[in-house]
């Protein structure tokens, strides 16, 4: 019997569940800070990485390193700043992405600071706006050339709108620094015009691979923040989500019978199936179909035949489970087991970035220690 199962309880009808470990964020927050030499500016962005950000930003409002929080389009900025009035958090909400005018009233007035990428926003912005310069030192996605930075950031501050100028890195997960280098050089050196407002570079690669930047203000680890850093080792990382769905059904099959649509896999025993309610409407890969393994009952077991779109089937022959025992898809079981993400990467070819944030909506986000 699976002591989890019983805290089900807690939550009506959840069948899944994302557990998000408020520990596991703080240290990998003060780990990042550290090896930054900086506070962060904490993505949150895509519901914090998938994780939920009504179950993060409680975390990142309390942590002493994060100095604000950040997000891709302007629906996440006002939710988010929202939920920090709620928490009664006064850390700023830097919007990433670009901005219409008719958007600008309503992120001015909940306080978001905009990212400036034209010499007309700098000029067209309402006074009281707070901004922040993106400079393009080789992304190619956003922002300014060095060049023409300059006269754009001098427009900012004689508008007395400047909060910050900031870059971001193409490749800093590469084994050769040497672009990434030349992208900092030419970001630093626009920086001589803009002494006194924030100056922030680093995401998670660049923090973990170049080291403390000089003369940053900040850093923006993202995934990494997350515990999940996949092209380099980093050991101190914890990853903080655990996924988990109950088991809604058992049965025996018989040797030879064959499971799930398309009869990928016959069976060559009797076999106990455990039924699971996730799929890959809920962001579990149907890729992950012929590879996939999950821990159940304090074993790994194998995910048997084709992954459905709301359920798939688990070898569960010999273990000791019944309806309703919790088990796990990533992340950490309650006997101290590990599957992690990077796992499902490898057996799917898809980026942990993108496994995380296709965990769907049927998961409740639940904070946990
Ligand atoms: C997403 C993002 C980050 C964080 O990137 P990671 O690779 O997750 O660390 C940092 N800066 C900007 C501008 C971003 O869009």
């Amino acid at each position: 019997m699976n002591p989890l199962s019983t805290s089900a309880a807690n939550l009506p009808f959840a069948r899944t569940r994302a557990l998000i470990s408020a520990g596991a964020l703080e240290h990998n927050f003060q780990f990042l800070s550290r090896q930054a030499e900086r506070p962060l500016l904490l993505p949150v962005k895509a519901n914090a990485y998938g994780h939920g950000v009504r179950a993060v930003a409680p975390v990142a409002a309390a942590s002493a390193v994060v100095a604000g929080m950040a997000v891709a389009t302007p629906t996440e900025a006002l939710e988010l700043a929202e939920l920090l009035r709620e928490l009664n958090c006064r850390k700023p909400v830097l919007l990433f992405g670009p901005s219409f005018a008719d958007e600008w009233p309503a992120l001015v007035a909940a306080g978001v600071q905009l990212t400036v990428n034209t010499l007309a926003e700098a000029q067209a912005l309402p006074d009281g706006a707070r901004a922040q310069l993106k400079v393009n030192t080789g992304m190619n996605r956003q922002g300014l050339h060095p060049a023409q930075a300059l006269e754009v950031g001098q427009e900012l501050q004689r508008r007395g709108l400047l909060a910050g100028v900031y870059s971001h890195f193409s490749e800093a997960e590469a084994p050769d620094h040497a672009l990434s280098w030349e992208q900092f050089a030419a970001f630093q050196e626009l920086l001589k015009h803009f002494p006194g407002v924030l100056h922030h570079m680093g995401n998670s690669a660049a923090v973990l691979n170049l080291g403390p930047l000089p003369g940053m203000d900040l850093a923006r680890p993202g995934l990494s923040s997350y515990g999940v850093m996949p092209p380099i080792h980093t050991p101190e990382l914890i990853p903080a989500m655990t996924v988990q769905a109950r088991i809604t059904f058992l049965h025996w099959a018989k040797a030879g019978e064959r499971v799930s649509y398309n009869g990928l896999d016959t069976l060559e025993r009797d076999t106990l199936i455990a039924t699971l309610p996730i799929g890959y409407a809920d962001g579990y890969p149907r890729r992950a179909t012929g590879q996939a393994e999950v821990l159940i009952g304090g074993e790994r077991r194998r995910v048997l035949g084709r992954v459905c779109m709301d359920q798939l089937m688990v070898d569960a022959t010999g273990l000791d489970v019944t309806a309703g025992d919790w088990v796990t898809l990533w992340g950490r079981d309650e006997w101290g087991q590990e599957l992690h993400i990077s796992e499902l990467s490898r057996w799917t070819g898809q980026a942990e970035y993108e496994l995380l944030t296709q965990l769907g909506r049927r998961t409740p986000r639940i904070a946990a220690p």
